[in-house]
C-alpha cells in the first residue's frame, strides 16, 4: 500500500489521538514496579486521578480496559441476587446491564429513546416503589458515548436523596472524565468508572475506580467473589505507591504526563474548549440540514456529536468514504442504531483548526458519498468558533 500523506484524524469518540508529549513519557525505559523508584510513579498517578475524579476518597487503577473497571464497581460492592437499577442510555449502559446480569445480579432497566441523558424523575420513582429497599445500586452512564447524550449526574444522586433511598449511586464515566465536568466528592457519587483512551489521552489500557467511603465499608463486608478487581488487595501497596500485581508502567508515565497537561490548561478551560467544539459541530450538522441524535436540550455531548444519516443512506458507507478520501475516521452506530448515525469525536488533545479539518473532512465525505445536504456546515461551525472565544486564549 502506497504512504498517506499528513496525519490521520482519528475522530472517533475514543481512542482518542494521544498527544507527542505523552507518547514520549510512555516511551520510556520500563522500570521495576516494586523497586525504588515506581514509588513515585506510582503515588503520583494514584494522587493525580483523585484531583482529576475531584475526590478526596479513593482512587484505584487497573491495567485493564473500561470493562473491567465496570466489573470492579459491581464485583465489589454487590452479591449475587441484589437488584440494581440502571437507565438505557444507549449502547454502553445496555452493556453494563447486561454484564449485571451476567454477573448474578438482577438489573432492571428503565427503557429511554437513546436521545437523552438518564431521567432522574424516572429514577425517583422507581426508589419510591421500593419501600422494602431492595435496589442496592443506580447505575448511569455520565457521558453515554454510542449517543452523544450526558446523563444529570448530580440530579441523578438529588432524586436518590429525596426519595429517601440508600442505594449506592454508581456512575460509568468513562468517557466522560477530563472532557467534561464531573465532580465525584460534591455529587456524592458512590463509584465512578474511567478508562484511559477518551478524555485522559492515553493509548487504551488503563483504567479506574473513584471510590466513596460508604461503598469502601460495604465492600469490606460484601459484593461477590472476586480476586483480581478487588479494591481490599489493591488498597494496602497502594498506600505507599504500589500494587498488589504488575501495573501498565509505562502507561503510567503517560498517565502522569496527561493529568500534567490537563492542569496545565486547566481543567475548567478543557472542559470550556470541549463545549466550544461541540457547539460548532452541532451548528455544522444543522447546516448541513442533518439532525443531531441527542434531542434532549442541554444534554449534548461536549465529547461527540451523533448525527443522524437522512432516510435510505447508510452511514457504515459514508465513513468508509470519509476514510478512504479524506483520511478520517468517524464513530460507527452501535447496535440499535447500526448504520444510521455516524458520530463525531471532539474530545482530548484537540483544536479549532483541528475541528475544522475534521468538519471539512465530513462535508467531503458528504459530497462525495452523494448525501443530500446542504454545503454551509463548516461556514456555520467557522461562526461559531468566531463568536465563542476561545478557553485558551481568554485566559492569557
Ligand atoms: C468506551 C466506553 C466503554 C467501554 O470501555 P472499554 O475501554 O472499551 O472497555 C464503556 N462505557 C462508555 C461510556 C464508553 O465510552
Amino acid at each position: 500500500m502506497s504512504r498517506r500523506a499528513g496525519r490521520h484524524f482519528l475522530q472517533i469518540p475514543g481512542p482518542s489521538a494521544v498527544p507527542d508529549r505523552v507518547l514520549r513519557a510512555i516511551s520510556a525505559q520500563t522500570i521495576d514496579h516494586r523497586g525504588p523508584d515506581f514509588a513515585e510513579v506510582g503515588r503520583t498517578a494514584l494522587e493525580g486521578m483523585k484531583g482529576i475524579f475531584k475526590t478526596s476518597q479513593h482512587v484505584f487503577i487497573y491495567p485493564a480496559s473500561g470493562t473491567g473497571a465496570w466489573e470492579a464497581a459491581l464485583a465489589n460492592t454487590l452479591s449475587e441476587g441484589d437488584r440494581v437499577l440502571m437507565y438505557e442510555t444507549g449502547h454502553f449502559a445496555t452493556l453494563w446491564m447486561k454484564m449485571a446480569r451476567r454477573l448474578g445480579l438482577e438489573p432492571e432497566f428503565i427503557e429511554g429513546d437513546w436521545r437523552g441523558g438518564a431521567d432522574p424523575d424516572a429514577i425517583a420513582e422507581r426508589l419510591r416503589q421500593d419501600k422494602a429497599h431492595e435496589i442496592k445500586a443506580v447505575c448511569v452512564v455520565h457521558n453515554e458515548t454510542s449517543t452523544g447524550s450526558v446523563s444529570p449526574v448530580a440530579d441523578v444522586r438529588r432524586a436518590i436523596d429525596d426519595a429517601g433511598h440508600p442505594a449506592l449511586l454508581m456512575v460509568d464515566t468513562i468517557s466522560g472524565l477530563a472532557s467534561i465536568d464531573f465532580r465525584f466528592d460534591e455529587w456524592g457519587v458512590d463509584v465512578a468508572v474511567s478508562g484511559s483512551q477518551k478524555g485522559l489521552m492515553l493509548p487504551p489500557g488503563l483504567s479506574f475506580n473513584a471510590v466513596s467511603e460508604r461503598a469502601m465499608e460495604v465492600s469490606k463486608a460484601g459484593g461477590m467473589r472476586r480476586s483480581y478487581w478487588d479494591w481490599q488487595d489493591m488498597s494496602g501497596p497502594n498506600g505507599t505507591g504500589y500494587f498488589p500485581y504488575t501495573p501498565g508502567t509505562n502507561l503510567l508515565y503517560g498517565l502522569n504526563e496527561a493529568i500534567a497537561m490537563l492542569h496545565e490548561e486547566g481543567l475548567d478551560r478543557v472542559f470550556a474548549r470541549h463545549q466550544r467544539h461541540a457547539a460548532a459541530t452541532r451548528a455544522a450538522v444543522r447546516a448541513w440540514g442533518l439532525e443531531v441524535l441527542c434531542a434532549r436540550q442541554g444534554q449534548e455531548s461536549g465529547v461527540l456529536t451523533a448525527v443522524m444519516m437522512p432516510e435510505g443512506h447508510s452511514a457504515d458507507a459514508f465513513r468508509a468514504t470519509t476514510l478512504e478520501h479524506f483520511d478520517i475516521s468517524l464513530g460507527n452506530g452501535l447496535s440499535k442504531v447500526a448504520d444510521k448515525v455516524f458520530r463525531i469525536g471532539h474530545l482530548g488533545d484537540f483544536n479549532d483548526a483541528m475541528l475544522m479539518g475534521t468538519l471539512g473532512g465530513v462535508e467531503l465525505g458528504l459530497r462525495k458519498a452523494g448525501v443530500p445536504h446542504q454545503k454551509d456546515g463548516v461556514r456555520a461551525a467557522m461562526d461559531v468558533l468566531d463568536e465563542m472565544p476561545s478557553p485558551a486564549i481568554a485566559a492569557e
